[in-house]
């Protein structure tokens, strides 16, 4: 039996998806055959050093040190469109109309599959429009709709273009998630990066070849962004605290890397939003992580009685020995305010 299949992925805006998380042909697995693709990013829609052209290589570095052997390179294309069907991978920031006009961005990915006398299977091209009808910010995504995140979509297209598939919603922040935002940023930085559960999924197409230390935390708990809250003993969230009396702080951890990591998480009290060692220390968490491992766990606490009354962020941090990056700290969104007995 002959056949080729033109595949399509369309995001992200409100479409329900559930898929595997990757195609397949025959017993092969849909991928780039060579381990790399050369994406030629569109200079007339982001110009050289502009905000979307260096956010876009940000994002493709993030894909690019996850741990598996696949490599995004970069070239540039100079026109003022892009083609579907003309062999080249290219990224542009066009209006998509039609029936693709509802989305906020779109991976016309073109796979080949023929299964018969001989099989022939793979991806040839997957291009990435990111649609203008929509704002975009090149800022962190902190939770606002007034613009999107152009780089959490982008991340999110990438993985498509990578072959990646959606996958269905359920407790762990995932890159994947056909729903903006998309499994949401990490970090204090807000910074938009394959999750942990991605990463793998890179790794299970095109397998590992170096090892990465990384993990990180996050104020979002969901692939819908509910933000990690303070809660009472009877698991209701609240706003307004009393010294000396036990509350629950919700976290997210996600190990990033490409091992088991032990952990610990470390929990604070702060006058501002960024955690560190030197703030009012409320207890710690310690557990293994397994390689694309998520815990979206609460740590019992008690606030301390020699807190005066006013408002405060509330937080935690994550270490391990050799991971050196910027995500290990977060502040939950919302401030708490503590009230003196
Ligand atoms: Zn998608």
């Amino acid at each position: 039996m002959k056949n080729i299949i033109y595949i399509i992925v369309l995001s992200v805006f409100s479409l329900k998806v559930n898929a595997a998380a990757y195609s397949t042909c025959g017993s092969n697995i849909q991928k780039w055959r060579t381990d790399y693709a050369t994406l030629h990013l569109n200079s007339h829609t982001m110009p050289i050093g502009g905000v979307w052209d260096l956010k876009t290589r940000e994002i493709i570095n993030q894909w690019n040190n996850d741990g598996s052997k696949f490599e995004f390179r970069i070239a540039q294309d100079t026109d003022t469109t892009y083609n579907k069907t003309n062999g080249k991978t290219e990224i542009i920031i066009a209006k998509l109309s039609g029936s693709d006009g509802a989305f906020l961005g779109a991976t016309y990915k073109r796979s080949v599959c023929f299964t018969g006398w001989v099989n022939v299977w793979g991806i040839v091209e997957a291009d990435i429009v990111m649609n203008s009808n929509y704002p975009w910010t090149s800022a962190p995504y902190e939770g606002e709709a007034d613009a999107y995140s152009f780089g959490l979509v982008m991340n999110h297209e990438l993985g498509h273009a990578l072959g990646l598939n959606h996958i269905s919603i359920g407790l762990e922040p995932n890159t994947m998630y056909p729903n903006y935002p998309n499994g949401g940023p990490v970090g204090h930085y807000n910074q938009a990066t394959p999750l942990a559960d991605d990463r793998l999924g890179l790794r299970i197409l095109y397998p590992k070849n170096s090892t990465v230390t990384d993990v990180a935390v996050s104020r979002y708990k969901k692939g819908t962004a509910f933000n990690n809250s303070v809660l009472n003993m009877s698991d209701q969230k609240v706003s307004s605290l009393l010294t000396g009396f036990p509350y629950k702080i919700e976290y997210t951890a996600l190990n990033l890397g490409t091992q088991e990591e032990n952990v610990t998480i470390n929990f604070y009290i702060s006058s501002n939003s960024y955690i560190s060692h030197s703030d009012t220390y409320i207890g710690k968490e310690t557990f293994n992580l397994r390689e694309s491992d998520v815990k979206n766990g609460s740590h019992e606490f008690t606030v301390p009685t020699n807190l005066a009354s006013r408002n405060y962020f509330i937080g935690y941090s994550i270490n391990v020995d050799g991971d050196n990056t910027n995500n290990d700290f977060v502040s939950l969104a919302d401030q708490v305010n503590i009230n003196t007995l």
